[in-house]
């Protein structure tokens, strides 16, 4: 019989998502599941609760959240035999979206007792893992500035409040940037840029697609480099992916894809998820 450990966070997600963990338990358990509920209590949580479930072999851990929660529960999976199964009741559900995972909880959780069980690339920097995404230069700065719990109440909306005032206060990085693909060919890439991003899968946040290469089952990593000028294009141009086309067009990036990467840079902001 299969044993699940279900990880949530009681102070996260948003009220009209409907969670309760212990329908989770009822529902699973009615299929002939065996399954214990852990809740967080602090940051980085997740992953200890994650880690501890492969240790003890639980065949299955479902995190219970959004993006920043499955971040966590990766931290403490990777690389082990236990399923990660996801149901999306957090703030920003990417992964879930990416996967077709329905953004239901309950429809979500009638996947789990037969759902098909696939592999995933995941990135790594400065041993951290991330799934969707690592972002160096403006994007983690924003991520930095917006306040936790203006982000629990309104969602996505407090990036788009926050993202003003950052924006015209922030500078480009000169960046020396050394990638590798898969025949481990090397390639050196000196550039100015407000923004670089490291993607896995084509969305970058709800609706935003900047890569139209990146796949998380390839083996590569994708790396946008976003080209603007002056600060008002790169402005305009995020605007007008956000807003109108809904994707970067490659006149605004240089892309490529790679195996390893090296990044030295002048800035400090790096975000992952
Ligand atoms: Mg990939």
């Amino acid at each position: 019989m299969k044993r699940v450990n279900l990880i949530y966070n009681p102070k996260s997600g948003q009220v009209w998502r409907n969670f309760k963990p212990e329908i989770v338990k009822e529902y699973l358990e009615n299929k002939g599941l065996i399954v214990d509920i852990s809740s967080t209590s602090c940051p980085n949580d997740a992953t200890r609760l994650a880690r501890l479930a492969s240790q003890n072999n639980y065949d299955v851990v479902i995190a219970a959240g959004g993006d920043g929660t499955i971040n966590e529960v990766v931290q403490g999976l990777a690389g082990t035999k236990t399923i990660l199964a996801i149901l999306p009741v957090g703030t920003t559900n990417v992964l879930a979206r990416e996967l077709n995972i329905p953004l239901n909880f309950e429809k979500a959780l009638e996947i789990i007792p037969n759902g098909e069980v696939i592999s995933i690339d995941l990135g790594i920097i400065n041993n951290r893992y991330f799934v969707l995404m690592a972002g160096i230069g403006f994007d983690a700065k924003l991520v930095k500035e917006v306040d936790s719990n203006l982000k629990k109440y309104t969602g996505i909306l407090a990036f788009a409040a926050t993202s003003p005032y950052s924006m015209f206060r922030h500078k480009k990085s000169k960046m020396i940037i050394n990638i590798w693909d898969n025949n481990g060919k090397r390639k050196k890439i000196k550039i100015n840029s407000y923004q670089v991003l490291i993607t896995n899968a084509p969305t970058y946040a709800i609706g935003l697609k900047v890569s139209h290469t990146a796949k998380y089952n390839d083996g590569l990593l994708d790396l946008d480099i976003f080209t603007s000028e002056r600060i008002f294009d790169f402005a305009w141009k995020l605007i007008s992916i956000a807003f109108i086309t809904k994707k970067a067009s490659t006149d605004i990036r240089k892309s490529y894809q790679f195996k390893k990467m090296t990044i030295k840079t002048e800035s400090s902001n790096a975000n992952t998820s």
